[in-house]
């Protein structure tokens, strides 16, 4: 009965607004089976059925297994994984009203939550088979789209320092590498994305730098595709080409890959964890493989943009990114 309803819904989208929809999918989106969105788990479920061991310390929720470490907090779509923030579609519920503790049997996060970030971050989902990596970097912006532009600092000049330099550490790793640009040009988000799908890559990381209103906003943001259908990080759910029964196929690996790259580069260059984030990006949800999409420092603040046009900001940069990619390849 639902999938007969999601098809007449189906013809009839199709038949209003035929953008953005081929052959009855949704751009970049496959069929899946749909999880209910106001669908709960129990944390200690969760935890008791990956022997995950879950306590609570201070009001937090406390998840330790083979040295990792991950903190939830009632009220909260904030997590800290091994001590780097990623940002959950919904907060975990359990909070009490009036002062009263939290019982850990009331802490119940949603499903779709546990199937796209808590079971690809515990490592709970199938490994895939080691083979050559083929890696797509896309450094942001070029031709006539500068990107923000700050203290002299031009973002499509920066996005594409740092791609070159992540591009050739990833092949002395060992990686085959595709730039989507190598010069300063103009490229629609689609025809990046088409490059992951020609060269059948295995993961598509796409270079920006940042900037804000507020002039003291500072630190490292990686985004991955929103749950498609669902609230961003800072979005309310977009419903322009919205087709229940779909989803993105990476999600899961995405918010790994997205994981991997921000610890690394927060380790390596201590900057501020802004946390791993999902928003509606375009080049994200069309890329035919894990994607992600790096917010490396903020060239509206003027100590930062100093920091991240420097070379050695850059050289560290850049090793992080490889890294975490790397990281992601062989433990995810
Ligand atoms: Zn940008």
């Amino acid at each position: 009965m639902r999938r007969e309803l999601y098809l007449i819904l189906f013809s009839l989208l199709a038949w209003l607004s035929p953008v953005g929809i081929i052959q009855g999918i949704p751009l970049g989106m496959t069929a899946s089976e749909p999880i209910p969105a106001n669908a709960w788990v129990a944390i200690d479920t969760f935890a008791k059925k990956h022997q995950i061991q879950c306590r609570l310390v201070s009001n937090q929720v406390i998840l330790t297994k083979n040295g990792h470490r991950m903190v939830l907090t009632p009220g909260s779509n904030q997590v800290l994984f091994d001590g780097i923030k990623v940002f959950l579609t919904y907060p975990m519920e359990g909070g009490r009203t009036g002062g009263m503790p939290t019982r850990i049997a009331e802490c119940r996060v949603r499903q779709l939550d546990v199937h796209y970030y808590l079971r690809p971050l515990w490592g709970l989902n199938l490994k895939q088979k080691r083979k050559i990596r083929t890696v797509v970097i896309d450094p942001g912006h070029g031709g006539r789209q500068d990107g923000t532009i700050q203290h002299g600092v031009r973002e499509k000049d920066l996005t594409l320092k740092t791609a070159l330099q992540v591009a050739s550490k990833l092949r002395a790793l060992g990686y085959k590498v595709y730039l989507t640009r190598h010069d300063d040009r103009d490229i629609s988000l689609d025809d990046r994305a088409n490059l992951a799908a020609k060269y059948k890559a295995d993961a598509l990381v796409s270079i920006h730098y940042n900037s804000a209103p507020s002039l003291s906003a500072r630190g490292i943001e990686t985004y991955v595709f929103h749950l498609y259908g669902q609230p961003g990080t800072h979005s309310e759910p977009s419903s322009d080409d919205f087709m229940p029964g779909y989803a993105y196929p990476f999600n899961g690996q995405s918010r790994c890959l997205g994981w991997c790259i921000q610890k690394r580069i927060i380790n390596a260059l201590k900057m501020q964890d802004r946390g791993v984030r999902s928003e509606n990006l375009k080049v994200l949800r069309l890329s035919a493989c894990p994607s992600v999409l790096v917010e490396c420092g903020f060239l509206s603040n003027v100590q930062e943009c100093k920091q991240c046009a420097s070379p050695a900001y850059q050289k560290m940069l850049s090793d992080a990114i490889a890294q975490g990619i790397h990281w992601y390849f062989m433990d995810f």
